[in-house]
């Protein structure tokens, strides 16, 4: 059962299923407003009707570092957040608290964002979420500062691990379940960052020019789709400004579109000192301004806060009453404002149940979920001779090496950074699954750039390589295990190039150099450069940031327990420069424009002709599938109709695994330039050896839309459409097509 605030053609209607469910008020109670049994709306009048001038004002700014705003008297409740969205982060400061080695293990890790989107898994996404949902009630807290739907622009973005790759299309399904599985536990997910925040470079200051169609077609239907589908309860706004206007006082984002075209009625939530006026901001429909009290100030008094370009402080009751009292502000406004807050309080059960915190936290199940998605996530980019998966019958001695081998790196750097409990690491997960019989050595082979400066001087860098180079050219094969760290591919700064730290395209060379059965398994939440030694390794595997249980993912992976079956949500390109946003990112002097347009990921390389080393939507698997008997039915549909697609997939080896069927849909003449193919649907369709299963999908004129900037609005025109089923964006199996009629 669901629970969203949903919108239809601008008119609000609430929906709440969960009136007098557990932990509602028996006995009648004093005030409309603590009525469990009233209609939200009802509520939320009451209890505004009660609050003093002083005390709406005061609800429109944090009270701490993760706080909202409690007011005693009237007994509303501060909403207690966390940070997401792999799993719940420390709330007790900002990330630099997280990062320290010190930090003690909280919750859960997940695998991150990029990971989730490569299991192309719908289900699995919200039952990660629920999870989430679950620990973040039982640590006592209200609110998930997740899920993060921002696309992956540029390949050196430092939060492209966060979120769901570089469609929009893909994304906005993941989006959307992770909103579904956190709302139905009750719990206040925040999606986020409203919007276009695709750099870290100055991201506190950048302004970035985007024009109507791009912002629409690929930065907005992730939010939409959050708003419209998952009825979601909080929007974070961005850190950035988008066309001239900060993103927290952006009329253009947050009355224009968030509020007046897609119907949102949940609040808007600052980013962490985001916002830089007081009037402009809360008449723009920026709803909640965190963080606040002393931790804000504090924080801000900092001299990298100063340097960074944050500010905040603007909505404390004081600010918001003087912009009354000089008539730069209505307290219409300001009631808007805390009506929102309030009708989400309501409708996730804040005034009704009280989330004390206690109960079950890194379960069992809830563990077994994490192995599950980490296990989906890892996409095997090359297996050359069918060097994978291993048999430990058949060799009889392993060499493990690499910086990312025996220290599990579960995250990515910055606010989404999880202290699990425990963390598997590639080197007990392997050894796990190599079994007892075979013999597993490690080495390190090279030391993570940054973590040991004793170990990067020339002589111990050869001394480490020439070690593991030893043992490699003993063992029957070798793993090695590289990647990026949560020090290097990171929030607050984007990657200086695609290349592997330091040392770490030497050793790969080295080891493949003397061992022809050698595996490379990258730990990293964005595509690197493997020009030096791609030809020279016979099996890679991408792992992503995995969380807590990768290191059983990527056992299991390597001896063939698990079938890999995940694909890539974001274009791997041989080089940086083929990227589409190549030249037109990080901007100058605090500016830049998203020249390539609509032209992010796939739809860029498809314009250009531009082969990339490893397509959106690729990813092999130990066994293979066939795709046959295609119908698009019918042949003309009318314009308001709906175009039926089948066909049938069927696993023609002998082992069982899983495949991500996808669909593009090309528009063959159209008024205006559009992508060679965009992503409508897709599949993950699990088949026994010799199994065949039929798959369908259904299309609407959505499905066949641009955005017009003439008409401001989607417009799908008659004429020719082809569907084109793919195992990849570049690996397409069946063409139909059909006529869309006027
Ligand atoms: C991040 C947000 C995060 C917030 C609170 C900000 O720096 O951009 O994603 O939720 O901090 O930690």
């Amino acid at each position: 059962m669901r629970t969203s605030l949903t919108t239809s053609a601008g008119c609000f209607l609430l929906v709440s299923m969960f009136m007098g469910a557990a932990g509602a008020q028996t006995s009648a109670p004093s005030l409309p407003y603590k009525d469990a049994n009233l209609p939200v709306e009802e509520r939320v009048s009451d209890l505004l009707s009660r609050m003093t001038v002083q005390e709406r004002a005061a609800m429109l700014s944090g009270s701490g570092w993760m706080e909202s705003q409690p007011n005693a008297r009237l007994g509303i409740p501060a909403i207690k957040m966390a940070d997401g969205p792999m799993g719940v982060r420390s709330w007790a400061g900002s990330s630099a608290s997280t990062n320290t080695s010190a930090a003690k293990g909280l919750a859960t890790s997940f695998p991150a964002g990029i990971a989730m989107a490569a299991t192309w898994n719908v289900d699995l996404v919200e039952k990660q979420a629920r999870a989430i949902a679950q620990q973040t009630r039982a640590l006592g807290r209200d609110m998930i500062l997740a899920p993060t739907i921002n696309i992956n622009r540029t390949p050196l973005w430092g939060r492209n691990f966060e979120g769901y790759g570089e469609d929009p299309w893909l994304t906005s399904r993941l989006g959307v379940a992770y909103i579904r599985g956190v709302q139905s536990e009750k719990v206040i997910p925040s999606v986020k960052h409203f919007a276009a925040n695709n750099q870290e470079f100055e991201r506190h200051r950048i302004d970035e020019k985007i024009d109507e169609r791009t912002l629409h077609e690929i930065y907005f239907p992730a939010f939409k789709a959050a708003v419209q589908e998952a009825g979601v309860w909080s929007v974070m706004s961005a850190y950035n400004k988008v066309n001239g206007a900060w993103a927290a006082e952006n009329p253009m984002l947050l009355t224009e579109t968030l509020q007046k075209q897609w119907g949102f009625k949940g609040f808007v939530i600052s980013d962490w000192g985001s916002t830089y006026s007081t009037a402009p901001t809360v008449n723009a429909g920026m709803n909640l301004e965190m963080p606040g009290g002393e931790p804000m100030r504090t924080w801000l008094a900092r001299p990298e806060s100063q340097k960074n370009g944050n500010d905040g402080g603007q909505l404390v009751a004081e600010k918001v009453l003087a912009a009354v009292a000089d008539g730069k502000l209505q307290q219409q406004a300001i009631d808007d404002s805390v009506r929102r807050i309030l009708r989400v309080m309501f409708t996730a059960g804040l005034f009704d149940t009280t989330h004390p915190g206690g109960g079950p936290v890194d379960t069992t199940e809830q563990r077994a979920v994490a192995r599950e998605a980490a296990t989906q996530s890892v996409v095997l980019l090359k297996n050359k001779r069918s060097v994978l998966p291993l048999d430990s019958k058949k060799i009889r001695s392993l060499a493990v090496i690499g910086p990312s081998a025996a220290i599990a790196r579960t995250g990515g750097g910055g606010s989404s950074l999880v202290r699990p409990l425990y963390a598997v690491s590639a080197l007990d997960g392997i050894k796990e699954a190599a079994g007892a019989g075979l013999r597993v050595d490690y080495a390190l082979g090279v030391s993570m750039q940054g973590e040991d400066p004793s170990a990067e001087t020339p002589a111990e860098r050869a001394r480490l390589r020439d070690e593991a180079v030893a043992l490699a050219r003993r063992a029957d094969a070798a793993i090695i295990v590289v990647g990026n760290s949560f020090k290097l591919e990171s929030e607050g700064f984007d990657r200086p190039s695609m290349d592997l730290p330091a040392g770490q395209d030497e050793l790969i060379e080295a080891i493949a150099a003397v061992n022809k059965k050698t595996v490379v398994v990258l730990i990293a939440g964005s595509p690197v450069t493997m020009t030096k030694w791609i030809g020279r390794v016979p099996a890679i595997l991408q792992a992503w940031y995995g969380g807590q249980e990768a290191g059983h993912a990527i056992g299991d992976i390597a001896f063939g327990v698990q079938n890999p079956s995940g694909k890539l949500p974001v274009t791997f390109p041989k080089q940086l420069a083929d990227s589409p946003s190549h030249g037109f990112y990080p901007g100058e002097n605090l500016h830049t424009t998203y020249e390539e347009g609509i032209y992010v990921g796939y739809r860029g390389f498809d314009k250009r002709s531009v082969e990339p080393l490893f397509p959106f939507g690729y990813g092999l698997s130990y066994t293979r599938f066939d795709y046959t008997s295609l119908s698009v039915a019918p042949a003309k549909v009318a314009a308001d109709g709906t175009i039926k697609v089948s066909l049938r997939v069927r696993n023609r080896g002998t082992r069982a695994g899983a495949e991500i069927v996808q669909l593009y849909v090309r528009d063959v003449k159209s008024s205006v330039d559009r992508p060679v193919k965009e992503l409508k649907g897709f599949r993950r369709v699990v088949l026994a050896p010799g199994e065949s299963r039929d798959v369908s999908f259904s299309l609407d004129k959505q499905a066949l839309s641009f955005y017009s900037t003439a008409n401001h609005n989607w417009v799908a025109e008659p004429g020719q459409f082809e569907v084109w089923i793919g195992a990849s964006s570049r690996d397409i199996r069946l063409k139909g097509a059909f006529e869309l009629l006027q």
